[in-house]
């Protein structure tokens, strides 16, 4: 660190040195200074936020104060906050998350959000089918499993590692016993006699390939590329899932997309194409940004 501090002498408290650290990650252009001074120096006391108000005057020791340079290190080169406390936030969740798996965004919510309005429309007193594409940290199967328990979960991932990070999520949330985690390129696991799904759930990935590097570094130099890149025009994986997913529905089901705000349009071209969905929707996340696509399985008789 170019800076002086924290040198090591025990002047330093720590409020001088939340103080300090603000300052320093804000000349640097780092997103929220005060708050991720404050998550970085509670993560390195094992403490809360809240605490280090509490003992504001406690001094630090040397190797706290190194360990608190190195985490400051790691934000300067743009790692996201999420993977340097190797944890995130997401609905009523508290989830590891490390660079194998996309950090969940505040977005996604709306995801959960319309999955759950979408059960508690077709629950008909019987446990529905929930399988969940690209899972990722597990963030969206495993709010839909705590929130609406009474159902049977499918989560797949093409990535193992992602997976290993998944099963820790359920396990950590309690719900790991609902959701049946496993490894597969999309829908292309199932075999097409399989009991269908009412409800099918993705965040694929959907930046186009060339957009990627233009990213924050946060997102480009740090995020998995396998959670991100959708293809030459970021549609691939949405491609994918629609042609497959109306052979997997039951009468009835849907089939829940997240998309970029530019997507709905050749998104619904897409779902046309692809012949199997008759309601086709587009809700908005809270920015009013175009988010998720809900696409319910056509009535065979209407054919
Ligand atoms: N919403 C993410 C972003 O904008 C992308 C997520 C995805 O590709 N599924 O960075």
């Amino acid at each position: 660190m170019s800076n002086p501090p924290p040198s090591t002498d025990a002047a330093w408290t720590l409020l001088k040195l939340v103080r300090w650290a603000t300052g320093f990650l804000q000349k640097r252009g780092i997103d929220s200074p005060r708050t991720t001074a404050e998550l970085l120096l509670a993560h390195v006391l094992g403490l809360d936020r809240l605490q280090l108000y509490v003992r504001h005057d406690q001094p630090l020791v040397q190797a706290e104060l190194a360990a608190f340079r190195e985490l400051i290190q790691r934000r300067l080169r743009r790692e996201p906050v999420a993977y340097i406390l190797g944890r995130k936030g997401f609905w009523t969740l508290e989830l590891q998350v490390g660079p194998e798996v996309l950090i969940p965004r505040p977005e996604t919510e709306l995801l959960v959000e319309a999955a759950l309005a979408r059960l508690a429309q077709t629950a008909d007193g019987r446990p529905a089918r929930v399988l969940d594409l690209g899972t990722g940290s597990g963030a969206v199967v495993l709010a839909l499993a705590c929130a609406a328990p009474a159902h049977r979960y499918f989560a797949s991932d093409v990535s193992s590692d992602a997976l290993a990070t998944a099963r820790r999520n359920a396990q950590a949330a309690g719900c790991g016993g609902r959701v049946a985690f496993f490894a597969a390129d999309w829908l292309a696991a199932l075999r097409a006699t399989g009991a269908p799904f009412e409800l099918i759930v993705s965040n694929p990935p959907y930046i186009a390939r060339g957009a990627l590097a233009g990213l924050q570094p946060e997102i480009a130099q740090h995020e998995p590329p396998l959670a991100l890149d959708g293809g030459a025009d970021g549609l691939d994986c949405h491609r994918t899932i629609l042609r497959a997913a109306g052979g997997h529905l039951a009468p009835g089901g849907a089939l829940l997309l997240e998309i970029g705000a530019d997507q709905r349009q050749p998104v619904q071209t897409l779902a046309e194409r692809a012949g199997s969905y008759g309601d086709v929707r587009c809700l908005k996340d809270y920015a009013g940004c175009d988010r998720v696509m809900v696409l319910v399985k056509k009535n065979i008789a209407a054919h």
